[in-house]
């Protein structure tokens, strides 16, 4: 038998020149969504229209075969940039179209978001909107798509509310706000949002989850009245954070992931107990109930859970919060171990060494998984290779690879995800354990 030549020098496979489907869209795209998922809010994008139509798919339909409401898609109001406008400017058409948005579509907040053709020719879309302080608030969130990717878009998008909208607030014990869920690139943000506010308000805390509530702009200036402010990520939404501190004095903690399932929820209430000073007993009285129900209803799930997936060798590709959450509930919860982990939201390098950390230290299984910062297909499709797996929870990307080529089992759980419509559906909290299992045994089909 002759030998195989490959078509790529190892170097070329490893390196290809282009990223092959991406993980998240840039700033414009994050801001957007971010504007979106602001109930009442009406983006207005001053960019070229491939920009907001590149959105249209790419992100909220990526995002669990979303829909992006009545302000998004087609609907948005948009500048359009072309070549006459690199040449002479293009604040005048943003004049006219604030001004005939502000009139046509009825909004309690507008955000004029400018891309990069405004920010490579110089606009001053500050300047401009400026110009329409009075009725509705108008704001400008400055995304330059070459600034980062959505998840910078998401913090520029309440960093532009902090500078812009919010003025100092009376101090409500026990509020918070939850930050560092981001809007469709966090594909159960919905769920993940509402699970959290009701695990709260259950011991007392009353929550600000900012994005999807029924008044979103009065949910955005309420944002310096919070005691704490809880940042559900090691990184993405710790800038915003940081600044909410810096003008209004409020201090942040960082809660790695969203914690799913019981023995991660009950951590989490028991550090706000400290935290918040809180009444242990009465929170304690609440993770008792929670805790009992949860394992009850696991032990529903059990037999199939061990016929199925009996220690499984796990692979995990997600954004960094979803990858924590995940690996520590398989591994500490159902016995699965977690042999390699890739984290695909690309989170700056200074936070890095700390998320490998939370990836491996406190989980209880033999096996510590192999960790990677990867957002190009390919090269994730490369290094799964290298791995025997019965499990994948990934994203759709990883669907056919799993299946066809691992003969594993493969769950969509992370940006993008168009095999499955994700409406409120979570695998936060007590209940998010139960879910999962529910969704990967939908997968393997039954024993017979
Ligand atoms: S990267 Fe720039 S040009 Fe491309 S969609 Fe984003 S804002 Fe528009």
């Amino acid at each position: 038998m002759g030998t195989v030549t490959p078509l790529r020098t190892k170097e070329e496979t490893f390196y290809p020149g282009v990223v092959e489907a991406p993980r998240f869209s840039c700033a414009l795209g994050g801001a957007y969504m971010s504007t979106l998922a602001t109930f009442g809010a009406v983006p207005i994008l001053h960019s070229g229209a491939g920009c907001g139509m590149s959105q249209n798919f790419g992100q909220n339909f990526g995002a669990g075969l979303n829909g992006a409401g009545p302000n998004g898609n087609t609907s948005t109001p948009c500048s359009c940039l072309v070549e006459e406008h690199a040449v002479f400017g293009g604040e005048e058409k943003l004049r006219d179209l604030i001004k005939t948005t502000t009139e046509l579509v009825r909004g309690s907040l507008y955000a004029v978001i400018s891309g990069c053709v405004p920010a490579l020719i110089g606009d001053d879309v500050g300047a401009v909107v400026k110009e329409y302080r009075g009725g509705a608030p108008v704001i400008h969130v400055n995304t330059a798509g070459f600034i980062g990717n959505s998840y910078k878009g998401y913090e520029q998008y309440l960093e532009a509310v902090i500078d812009q909208l919010l003025t100092p607030q009376p101090v409500v014990r026990k509020r918070v706000n939850i930050l560092g869920i981001v809007p469709y690139q966090h594909v159960f943000w919905k769920g993940n949002l509402q699970t959290i506010k009701n695990l709260l308000e259950k011991i007392g805390v009353q929550a600000n989850m900012i994005f999807t509530e029924n008044d979103g702009l009065e949910a955005l200036q309420s944002i310096p009245s919070a005691e704490l402010n809880l940042v559900f990520s090691p990184w993405s939404g710790i800038n915003p954070a940081r600044k909410l501190e810096e003008k209004f004095g409020t201090p942040f903690v960082v809660i790695p992931s969203v914690p799913v399932g019981p023995k991660d929820t009950s951590a989490f209430l028991r550090f706000l107990v400290r935290r918040l000073q809180l009444r242990r007993t009465r929170v304690e009285k609440v993770i008792a109930a929670e805790e009992h129900r949860a394992y009850r209803f696991t032990e529903y799930m059990a037999d199939i859970a061990m016929m199925a997936l009996p220690h499984a060798y796990t692979a995990i590709v997600a954004d960094t919060g979803t990858a924590i959450g995940l690996t520590r509930y398989g591994s500490n919860e159902l016995g699965w171990l977690p042999e390699v982990v890739v984290v695909t939201d690309d989170p700056p390098e200074e936070y890095r060494e700390e998320i490998i950390n939370h990836l491996t230290e406190g989980l209880e299984s033999a096996v510590k998984p192999q960790v990677h910062f990867e957002i190009d297909s390919h090269k994730i499709r490369l290094l799964l290779r290298e791995h025997t797996l019965q499990l994948v929870l990934a994203s759709s990307l990883e669907k056919h690879i799993a299946v066809d080529e691992l003969s594993a089992m493969q769950v969509s759980v992370a940006f993008p995800v168009y095999d499955r419509l994700i409406v409120d559906r979570t695998y936060a909290g007590y209940r998010g354990g139960l879910a999962l299992m529910e969704d990967v045994a939908y997968k393997y089909g039954g024993p017979l």
